[in-house]
């Protein structure tokens, strides 16, 4: 049996051939860019008012003096007139400075006064001026040409919302991979069903489909198959043609568990079989050959949850070229004992204790079959293998779900 290091270390040295396609910028969510991008112009592309008030320049601006008002500037207009050094023009947040005036005095430090004729005057509440108050200067945030953003960067909101400011309305990202998720056992029915007293309702397909979508992956085949070794065989035939196979169910030692004898007569390479990992010790990963992966997760609904977070979600991550998800140390709120050699993983919330930094909280359950086991935790929590005891206030790994 291998350790939960060893098994992400011969996961991680698998790697699928990745595919590359076009995206709309408003169909981004879960995506991660294949290409890097650049600014369209110079960002803010004129220099920006930042606030409403009155554009003066700064060399000509004495505390008490009042200036000509000669025009209003809304944002989206401009002003191309010359301005003299007695003059001054109100303007709108988002405007155009004109040229030859450099800072914004605000409102709240204006006064503006009739004078004959309908000209109007604004004086201030200012004794002096610095260059550039209250204007973001054309260029000051990126450069026109400049690199914005990295291939491998995640598709976020931010993201989405710069490209709409580039004007940049297609996008190429790293394809999803095609998956199949096949689901054992002679006792599992669909959702749908009335199950007969011995009889589970399939639950594994669907958390696992759960948690692909925050990669955009929709498996391409999902099916319930039987403990027999001919059905299993033909479903699992047809799942190998997909890039990522997940399999849920019989792959421990009982004698209706086919699932790893099927995967060897259909020539696929198995990496390892049973991870020193509780709860999921009888996972199963191998290598197909036409390039493909085989994820083989022992049944229980706990079990798939951890495998899945303990190792799917980075394969699936470094796979589009984001790094693994972060873990945080935190300190246990109570103490924990365990009685085997394994790494546990366990359901944990996160607390907060007024005035102290976060601790995590392990939830009890009756084990990877319990179905409430991963329902009001925030995360997984580990109970490293070599400790029986994991001390209240001692430091451990914790992985958001
Ligand atoms: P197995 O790994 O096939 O020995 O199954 C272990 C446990 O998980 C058994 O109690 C199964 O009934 C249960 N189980 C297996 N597959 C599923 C599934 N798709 N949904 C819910 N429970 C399952
Ligand atoms: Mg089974």
């Amino acid at each position: 049996m291998i350790s939960v290091r060893e098994a992400r270390e011969i996961i991680s040295s698998v790697k699928l051939k990745a595919s590359i396609k076009e995206v709309s910028f408003d169909a981004l969510s879960g995506f991660v860019l294949a290409e890097d991008i650049y600014a369209d112009r110079d960002y803010p592309p004129f220099n920006r008012a930042t606030m409403d008030g009155f554009a003066v320049n700064s060399e000509n601006f004495r505390g008490g003096m009042k200036f000509r008002i000669v025009a209003e500037i809304p944002a989206g207009f401009s002003y191309d007139k010359k301005i003299n050094s007695d003059s001054c023009v109100k303007i709108m947040t988002g405007a155009s400075v004109p040229e030859g005036l450099d800072v914004i005095i605000k409102l709240e430090d204006s006064e503006e006064l009739p004078g004959m004729n309908d000209e109007k005057f604004a004086s201030f509440h200012l004794e002096s001026v610095k260059p550039f108050l209250n204007i973001a200067k054309k260029g000051e945030d990126i450069q026109d040409k400049a690199k914005l953003l990295q291939k491998g960067n995640f598709c976020s909101p931010q993201v989405v919302s710069a490209l709409a400011t580039l004007g940049i309305t297609n996008v190429k990202v790293t394809a999803p991979p095609s998956v199949a998720i096949i689901s054992t056992g002679n006792e599992i029915v669909s959702p749908e069903s009335d199950p007969s007293r011995v009889q589970i309702r399939d639950s594994n397909s669907y958390t696992l489909c759960e948690f692909l979508k925050k990669y955009n992956i929709k498996p391409e085949i999902t099916e319930l198959v039987p403990d027999d070794p001919d059905r299993l065989r033909e479903s699992i035939k047809r799942g190998l043609e997909k890039n990522i196979l997940f399999i849920t169910g019989g792959v421990s030692m009982g004698s209706h568990d086919f699932v790893p004898a099927v995967l060897k007569s259909l020539n696929v390479t198995n990496r390892f079989h049973k991870v020193g990992i509780k709860p999921g010790k009888p996972f199963w990963f191998g290598e197909s050959r036409s390039g493909g992966v085989v994820f083989a997760l022992p049944g229980n609904p706990f079990s798939v949850q951890i495998i899945y977070k303990v190792f799917i979600e980075n394969f699936l991550r470094n796979h589009v070229g984001l790094s693994d998800t972060m873990s945080l140390i935190l300190p246990m709120e109570i103490s924990r004992e365990k009685k085997n050699n394994l790494d546990e993983y366990f359901p944990a919330s996160i607390v907060n204790h007024p005035g102290s930094a976060p601790f995590m909280k392990p939830i009890g359950h009756n084990g990877s079959g319990d179905i409430r086991a991963g329902l009001y935790s925030d995360g997984i929590g580990l109970h490293p293998a070599s400790e029986p005891v994991l001390e209240k206030g001692s430091l451990s790994e914790f992985i958001y779900w």
